[in-house]
């Protein structure tokens, strides 16, 4: 190992990952402490005042946690943020919540990241691997903490959502499968603007892959593949692609039937239209999926089960409800502009786009073309909205305001014409209006309903 196996460990940040680890610490014998500026939920005080670990909130007890020997930084928290420069200084380690749990466990971790399809793959995966027969867990950025699984759980595999933020903090962590979907700006913010920076921050991923692993990566993804000039796996390269045909990997035929070869196995053949997710963005995440799930031996009619059955999580192109012609879906998890080109790319019918939010400095240029051809009308949410007047007042007739989301389904109803989309895809993060995207959509489905 390569941290202090002992000594004082300080959490920083009281969420679902940072109870898990202060639970996991503290079986593993450090004198755990955990230190939240805001407020901590009361149901995760419970817990640690269950499990007797010491904990503060409101405040960072600053002589306290640069004692620490070790740090285990919620991803949330920027490396620039004063207390963990200090930290950095002090030559104290400051790292992840998986780069501390996968310390302690023996199981095959699979782990998933990208710009967009995350949660998509990641629970696809998950319910084929469990369909297919496996012991399976699910972590990361998704349900329950990767390190209370550790601590409480006995599974043979892991099924995690891994974000860049994440990767920032991991440094000695090996990947059984390593997939990285794709790579397109997001989070700028956070790397300097740096475009190279995001990208080497997602290809932390495979950094210390060994012969016997995977990595699987997207063979059309240009900043992947740019990537792949400054990064190396010694895995074994799977990629998928809809525009090639590959000897080991995945691909589409002209026919539209998804084939996947991995070594040693038989291959695997599906018609795009039997699967259950849909939309060229979904061939891929299903892409990725299968390759999982052929590398790890399922039998290809568990796959054709579950990827033909499969009901996606709510919040990504989700269909609400049809009234008066006109479908409404919520796509709310779409926070960034390269999801909103897949979902603009999804729907043939012209579209009534509910779009904006806090922007994160995006450039939407990549929407023109689709936006010209099929959106009819622009009702822009949150504060901010010139941006969004400015990058489509020349292709798009009608762009208008709303004061909320209420609003804005109003408005919608009343520019959408029989055979229309309403489509919530907003690019943007939801925090000015509303707690967080779930909760956005929400407030979507239920302007909807009411119509
Ligand atoms: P993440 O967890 O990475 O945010 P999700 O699966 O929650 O990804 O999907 C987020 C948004 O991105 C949704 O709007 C979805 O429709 C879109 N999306 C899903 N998969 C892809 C993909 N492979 N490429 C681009 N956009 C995608």
């Amino acid at each position: 190992t390569y941290y202090p196996q002992s000594g004082s460990l300080v959490i920083l940040g009281a969420g679902e990952s940072g109870v898990g680890t202060a639970i996991l610490g503290k079986e593993k014998g450090y004198d755990v402490f955990v230190s939240d500026k805001g407020l901590i939920a009361d149901h995760y005080k419970e817990q640690l005042k269950a499990e007797g670990i010491a904990y503060e909130e409101g405040n960072h007890d600053e002589v306290r946690i640069l004692n620490a020997a070790l740090v285990v930084k919620s991803p949330g928290i920027p490396e620039t943020v004063p207390l963990v420069v200090a930290l950095k200084e002090k030559g104290i380690p400051v790292i992840a919540e998986i780069e501390f749990a996968a310390q302690y466990t023996t199981a095959k971790l699979i782990c998933i990241t990208g710009s967009n399809g995350k949660s998509t793959t990641t629970m696809l995966t998950y319910e084929m691997l469990k369909h297919g027969g496996l012991n399976v867990g699910l972590a990361g950025n998704i349900g329950k903490s990767f390190a209370l699984q550790v601590a409480r759980e006995n599974f043979d595999c892991y099924v995690l959502e891994i974000s860049s933020f994440m990767l920032d903090d991991m440094y000695h962590f090996r990947a059984d499968i390593a997939v990285i979907l794709n790579i397109t700006p997001d989070h700028l913010d956070r790397y300097d603007h740096k475009m190279e920076n995001y990208v080497d921050s997602k290809f932390r991923m495979i950094q210390n892959q060994t012969e016997k692993d995977y990595f699987i990566y997207c063979l059309d993804d240009p900043e992947t593949i740019k990537g792949l000039e400054r990064h190396h796996s010694k895995g074994t390269y799977l990629p998928f692609t809809q525009e090639q045909l590959v000897e080991l990997g995945a691909y589409l035929t002209a026919n539209k039937t998804m084939i996947i070869n991995t070594p040693n196995n038989d291959t695997f053949t599906m018609r795009t239209e039997e699967l259950s997710l849909q939309g060229k963005h979904n061939i891929y995440n299903s892409m990725a999926s299968g390759l999982i799930a052929k590398v790890q031996e399922l039998r290809n009619q568990a796959m054709k089960e579950s990827m033909g059955s499969y009901v996606n999580i709510p919040h990504r192109l989700e269909h609400v409800a049809c009234i008066g012609g006109v479908n409404y879906i919520n796509d709310s998890k779409a926070t960034n502009v390269n999801s909103v080109w897949y979902a603009l790319e999804s729907f043939s019918t012209p579209i009534v786009l509910l779009l904006g939010g806090v922007d994160k400095g995006n450039d939407y240029s990549m929407l023109t073309d689709l936006v010209k051809d099929k959106v009819r009308a622009i009702v822009c949410l949150g504060k901010d909205t010139a941006a969004i007047h400015k990058a489509f007042e020349q292709d798009v007739e009608i762009i208008v305001n709303s004061t909320s989301m209420h609003d804005a389904v109003v408005l919608s109803s009343h520019l959408a014409k029989k055979g229309d989309t309403v489509l919530l895809s907003p690019a943007c993060a939801s925090f000015d209006w509303f707690k967080n995207y779930e909760d956005r959509g929400d407030k979507f489905k239920a302007a909807v309903m009411e119509l």
